[in-house]
């Protein structure tokens, strides 16, 4: 890295910017001097006033004093941001010299003491040191002579007696002078040197900066936008332009300061694809290193653009992303100035920038078209499951139609048929033939199942629809278990087994629901659990007060619980087997029976049990280890259901 410090590259200071600097600097000094000017004078009024004639006293206080209100109001005026600086420090100097240059001048002339000659030339010296404003400085050196040459007219001295004198003044004011230059000449070196600095961190920043709004730009024409926006800030040229590679060739992507090209066309492309060429923009492509014209008119091959002012100077860095070159910033000056060592260096660390940000640029574009085409898929696929879902729902009412009205035509002539076995049932005739009677009994218990089936169906038909009505009751859960069993009584005989309600159950607090609905749901689980249990089982019913499952605290209720040690249900099951027309068996194979072992059923009971008790709000599931016909696992149906509604 070239360091900005070597004095070549601290470029000339405006004669604007150094007189506000000087002046600066006066500001700064004036302080100190006034206090030692007007310190000065009060000694000098101290230690003299009794050998001094009463009006000499009073004019060198009057002189004093008069001044220093006038410097003092200077400085409050300029405190209080009134006036500026350039204004009040000349003046302020003015009127704190003259009356000490005056005054000492006049009383030197007056009383020849030596000590107040040495006083005079002390201040006349340091005056030179303080003024650094150059009019004023001649302005009061010429008070001090005027002084001098005044008193000695005044005083009528012939001209012999008072050279040795007028000699002293001279040298002192040449001494003086000296003095000041050599002070301006120090202040001139030291701001030129501040302002180099100042330009470098100013150059550093900006640098920055462009650095920030390029990277922070995230499509690659924002960035060419940021780069031509920000290189005015980094680096001086007339014209400027971003080429970057395509293929073979370099297109001139963004420019400022170029004509757009006639008719709407594009840019020319540039070939750089031949390796013998010697060309400025492959000789950047290959070399990787930039190319700096210093006279333009020197390359032959430099290609003029009509209607613009020809290029004088010209820069060449390429855009490097890893070890390729993928552009070039194309910087030209229309006048004969060369670029600096430091430009060249600030340009390259730009190209660095422009090329981290269009890399930056590409990437987050080739993300977004990714995400895009993404969504566009999600998009195609959630349509293209909407229909499904659609389709399956329109299925799934034509089935629930149907079935609703095929249970209402079904159950009219059913209705009949079964009223008129009834009747046949009853008559005394028929059923002292035994095999008579047992045909009407073939009859009233078909006819009777296939009304439980229409009647199930109807039932689901209504949950499905939202339809079911509830009569809200409130009851002992208790009562209506031991109703069910007592109608379970004679299968549970014939399969010898047994059915025990535990004793807590007893103790239960009301519930509040549906008696005939629930009803179905606890003859369900207990016609289940009857026949997916070997004869000689047993089925237990317990209960206990407890939360919503899930944990919700807030709401309490009766749990049920329906266990049998029968052959259990795999858990892959156990969520299924709610849903309708759901068996675990094969289908084709059921034996279609109430009350046998694993006699199958429509595959209703479950998911009919569950609509009901949705509809109480409630819950039911079922835990089992598995499903396993020599061990009998055994299964577990829970019902929740809240004490309030
Ligand atoms: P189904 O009319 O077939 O009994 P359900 O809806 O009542 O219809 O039951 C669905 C399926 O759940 C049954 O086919 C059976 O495989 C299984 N199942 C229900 N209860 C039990 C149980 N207590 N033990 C084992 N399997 C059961």
């Amino acid at each position: 890295m070239h360091h900005s410090t070597d004095d070549h590259t601290i470029p000339p200071v405006s004669p604007d910017l150094i007189e506000t600097e000087l002046n600066e600097a006066l500001l700064a000094l004036l302080r100190p001097a006034a206090a030692f000017i007007l310190g000065l004078h009060a000694f000098l009024i101290l230690i003299y006033p009794l050998q001094d004639p009463w009006p000499l006293w009073g004019y060198r206080a009057m002189v004093t004093g008069g001044s220093g209100a006038i410097v003092l109001t200077g400085f409050f005026l300029l405190r209080r941001g009134q006036v500026d600086a350039a204004r009040v420090y000349p003046f302020a100097a003015f009127f704190l010299a003259l009356p000490i240059v005056a005054d000492t001048a006049g009383n030197y002339y007056l009383t020849r003491d030596p000590l107040l000659l040495s006083y005079f030339l002390l201040t006349a010296v340091l005056f030179g040191y303080f003024t650094l404003n150059r009019r004023w400085f001649f302005l009061v050196e010429g008070f001090n002579i005027a002084a001098g040459i005044l008193t000695r007219l005044a005083t009528g001295e012939r001209f012999a007696e008072s050279a040795p004198y007028a000699g002293i003044l001279f040298a002192s004011l040449l001494a003086a002078y000296f003095l000041n230059l050599a002070h301006r000449r120090s202040l001139m070196r030291m701001i030129t040197l501040r302002h180099g600095e100042r330009l470098a961190r100013e150059v550093a920043e900006n640098l920055q900066h462009a650095g920030a709004a390029l990277t922070s730009r995230l499509s690659t024409p924002a960035v060419l936008e940021a780069v031509l926006n920000n290189l005015a800030n980094v680096l001086d040229c007339d014209r400027a332009a971003v080429l970057l590679k395509e293929g073979d060739s370099l297109v001139i992507t963004a420019s400022k300061g170029f004509p757009p090209p006639g008719g709407g066309a594009s840019y020319p492309k540039l070939f750089i694809g031949d390796a013998s060429d010697h060309g400025i923009f492959p000789q950047i492509v290959r070399t990787r290193m930039a190319l700096h014209l210093t006279d333009v008119r020197q390359r032959e091959d430099w290609i003029y653009l009509p209607g613009i002012e020809p290029a004088a100077v010209w820069l060449g860095t390429p855009l490097i992303r890893g070890d390729e070159v993928i552009g070039i910033l194309s910087l030209v000056r229309t006048s004969q100035r060369p670029y600096t060592r430091e430009e060249m260096d600030r340009a390259a660390i730009f190209a660095g920038q422009v090329a981290i940000a269009l890399q930056n640029a590409s990437l987050y574009e080739q993300i977004a078209a990714f995400s895009q085409k993404l969504e566009k898929e999600v998009e195609a696929r959630t349509e293209d499951l909407q229909r499904a879902f659609t389709h399956l729902e329109k299925l799934d009412r034509a089935k629930t139609d149907f079935i609703n009205i095929m249970s209402h035509e079904i159950r009219t002539p059913l209705t009949v048929v079964r009223g008129y076995v009834q009747m046949l049932a009853r008559d005394p005739s028929l059923a002292a033939d035994p095999q008579i009677a047992s045909y009407i009994n073939g009859i009233n218990m078909g006819s009777f199942r296939l009304q439980e089936l229409v009647d199930s169906l109807l039932v689901m038909v209504k949950i499905d629809n939202q339809t079911l009505e509830i009569a809200w009751t409130e009851f002992a859960i208790i009562d209506l278990l031991k109703l069910v069993i007592g109608e379970l009584e004679e299968i549970l005989k014939s399969r010898r087994q047994t059915c025990e309600i535990e004793p807590a159950v007893a103790d239960l607090p009301p519930i509040i629901g549906d008696f005939d609905l629930l009803q179905k749901v606890f003859t369900n689980l207990l016609l289940n659990g009857i026949k997916y249990t070997p004869d000689e089982g047993c089925l237990t019913i317990g209960g206990r007060v407890s939360s919503r499952p899930g944990n919700d605290p807030t709401a309490k209720g009766v749990e049920i619980v329906v266990s049998d040690t029968g052959i259990g249900i795999p858990p892959e099951m156990q969520e299924l087997i709610f849903t309708k027309f759901f068996q675990t068996g094969q289908v084709d194979l059921h034996s279609s029976s109430k009350i046998k072992f694993k006699g199958g059923g429509a595959g209703l009971g479950l998911s009919i049990a569950r609509g009901i008790i949705d509809h109480h709000r409630g819950h039911i599931w079922v835990e089992s280890p598995g499903q396993d016909e020599n061990t009998l696992p055994g299964s577990h149906f829970h019902v929740w259901l809240p004490f309030t509604q």
